[in-house]
């Protein structure tokens, strides 16, 4: 049986490992997506880094240049302004070659502001291969003007295809991309493999964008900017030059945030990179392997959740599993910058809900298969047990009775026999006393069990009952000169079953001499005390020690010196007194002192 059981939840093991590996084969990218983005989403707060300043060609500039539009001049402008409080980085998104210009002269003059300014770089929205780098030169007269690309790519082919952008460049072939760069100045993290969580993707080095919310950066407007009014200290800061334009979608990406095509513009996002980079904080997902222990561990407490407990427990286990662990990668990820894998534990949790639920179905079902079956067999059993006990008290008591009736004519002319024949059906006459005493506790006892006592109450004075119970005790208890003495106080008639209470107060005078040395007392008294009467039995006996006293009520008890002596019982006589008194909804107990006696004390209520 143990070998069964052990056998089937090593196969169910197995098996939640099993289906565990096989949930780990996919990635559900999909699915990961959206636990990752909801991540960012639920990030409960957001760090700007005041290194990095933004200025956007807004809303405001398009319409505040409407007669001109923004041509190579007005960026001059801007330019000059920005210079002039001396930031260490200007990278602008816009490029000034591509602007209308009015005149050639616009030209020397952004060359001049150029040179002036300490890193002023264009930034190339692409990434170049080797050989390719002439993609990165400006046509005279801009031959000056400097690109490096920076590229915030999107999961067009990879991860969640959804074209939400997610992931950085670092490198490409070797070559240092823009955000990294201008992070190396601040940071001075040079090689490339220190960034937090870079991993190789298409032949490029990426790191996953730890995003702060939208709008974390304040933007200055360019027009302001360009009109002079900029109250920002730009020294040793980092100035991003872009459109903020919701007009144009093509400034824009899609972000863990939202999917909406104008989610956040190009010039923010490129913030939120650098950030990532100066702070090395790109996220860090967990990698397959984690994952799949993870996937194990929950499946396995889903299986014992589904296996062990009742469906009510197992499924706020479960519920509890889900939130539990939504909970912790939500503190991993705002605490630690970690992603851990969540699609495939979520996947197994529900798998293994719906698989291991008919598998306990068809377990129970066979279990209470089993259980009817065993019942059925004791309830034979129980119908055998009854039948035998009935045939036991016909087909005993009756010899027995027949056997006692020959004996008393026997010893009713005691002249005819001699003095060792009257010895002998004397002792024949007490043996087959004590045969059917014990045959009637044993029918008793089943009466008990199968609740089939039922009570005869009727009006009878407890004092007479009692005097019949001492007058056929006194013939015993003379063989071992013990003096029993009633003391009765005169009672009311008490609703009784008369043959139940007959048997209580013979089983316990009939112990009090059994358990009682030879020329002792035995007082028997009655009473009534609060609507009560009481009976007492008080014996000058062996006694009971304190730590057997409260076990002689219970079934087939006897205590260890009476069960090493000669004494002979079957230790239910106090076991049915007891269970006798309390249909009477009285009260049985006992004080007992070893070898100097004890006290039986009966309550029966007048009502
Ligand atoms: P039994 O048939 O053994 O007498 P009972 O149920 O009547 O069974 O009593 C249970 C046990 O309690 C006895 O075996 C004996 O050990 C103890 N006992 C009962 N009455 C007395 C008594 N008056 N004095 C000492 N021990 C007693």
């Amino acid at each position: 049986m143990k070998k069964r059981i052990l056998a089937r939840k090593t196969l169910t093991v197995v098996l939640a490992i099993f289906l565990s590996s096989l949930i780990c084969t996919y990635s559900f990218d999909y699915i990961e997506s959206l636990t990752y983005d909801a991540r960012f989403r639920l990030k409960p707060f957001a760090k700007e880094n005041n290194l990095i300043k933004l200025i956007a060609v807004d809303r405001k500039t398009i319409e505040g240049t409407r007669e001109t539009g923004l041509t190579l001049e007005e960026y001059n402008k801007v330019l000059e302004k920005v210079e002039s409080l001396n930031p260490t980085f200007v990278i602008s998104l816009i490029a000034p070659d591509s602007l209308p210009m009015k005149s050639y002269e616009q030209t020397l003059i952004l060359r001049d502001i150029a040179s002036r300014l300490k890193n002023y770089i264009i930034h190339y929205d692409d990434a170049i291969m080797k050989g390719e780098e002439q993609k990165l030169l400006s046509s005279k007269p801009f031959e000056f003007l400097k690109r490096v690309p920076g590229v915030v790519t999107f999961d067009k082919s990879n991860f969640a295809r959804d074209e939400v952008s997610r992931r950085a460049y670092v490198s490409y072939q070797d070559y240092l991309f823009l955000q990294p760069m201008v992070a190396k100045f601040f940071n001075g993290i040079d090689n490339i493999s220190e960034y937090r969580g870079n991993f190789l993707f298409k032949e490029a080095n990426q790191i996953y964008i730890n995003y702060q919310r939208p709008d974390t950066y304040k933007k200055m407007s360019f027009l302001d900017v360009m009109n002079g009014q900029i109250s920002e200290d730009l020294k040793n800061k980092i100035v991003l030059i872009g459109y903020d334009d919701k007009f144009t979608p093509d400034y824009y990406i899609k972000t863990p945030f939202t999917r909406d095509v104008v989610g956040m513009s190009k010039l923010e996002a490129n913030a939120h990179v650098i950030q990532t980079f100066i702070e090395n904080s790109g996220i860090i997902r967990t990698n397959q392997g984690i994952n799949f222990i993870i996937t194990v561990i929950c499946s396995l407490i889903v299986l014992y959740a589904v296996m062990n407990l009742s469906p009510a427990k197992g499924l706020i286990v479960i519920i509890n599993t889900l939130f539990g662990y939504s909970a912790i990668a939500w503190i991993l990820f705002v605490g630690f910058g970690i992603a851990v894998g969540m699609a495939q534990p979520f996947l197994a949790v529900f798998v293994c809900y719906y698989f291991f639920i008919p598998y306990r179905l068809i377990v129970e079902a066979r279990k209470s298969w089993e259980l009817s079956q065993k019942n059925q067999l004791l309830t034979q059993v129980e119908e055998l047990k009854n039948n035998f006990l009935s045939m036991m008290s016909h087909d005993l008591k009756t010899p027995l009775a027949r056997i006692q009736g020959m004996a008393d004519i026997a010893l009713a002319k005691p002249q005819t026999l001699s003095g060792d024949q009257k010895d002998a059906i004397t002792t024949i006459k007490r043996s087959s006393e004590e045969l059917t005493e014990f045959i009637t506790n044993i029918l008793d006892l089943s009466r008990v069990e199968s609740q089939q006592i039922k009570l005869n109450l009727q009006p009878k004075d407890i004092n007479k009952i009692l005097e019949e119970t001492v007058s056929k005790c006194r013939y015993l208890a003379e063989l071992k000169n013990i003096e029993i003495v009633c003391e009765f106080e005169p009672l009311f008639s008490v609703k009784v079953d008369t043959e139940l209470m007959r048997q209580v107060f013979s089983n316990l005078v009939e112990n009090a001499i059994k358990y009682s040395p030879e020329n002792t007392k035995i007082l028997v008294t009655t009473e009534e005390v609060d609507g009560m009467v009481v009976v007492q039995v008080a014996d000058q006996g062996i006694g009971i020690t304190d730590t057997e006293i409260k076990n002689i009520f219970t079934k087939f008890y006897r205590t260890k010196s009476v069960k090493n002596s000669q004494i002979k019982g079957s230790g239910l006589g106090l076991y049915l007194a007891k269970y006798f008194v309390e249909l009477h909804k009285g009260r049985i107990n006992v004080e007992s002192i070893p070898q100097q006696g004890s006290t039986f004390t009966v309550e029966i209520p007048m009502n």
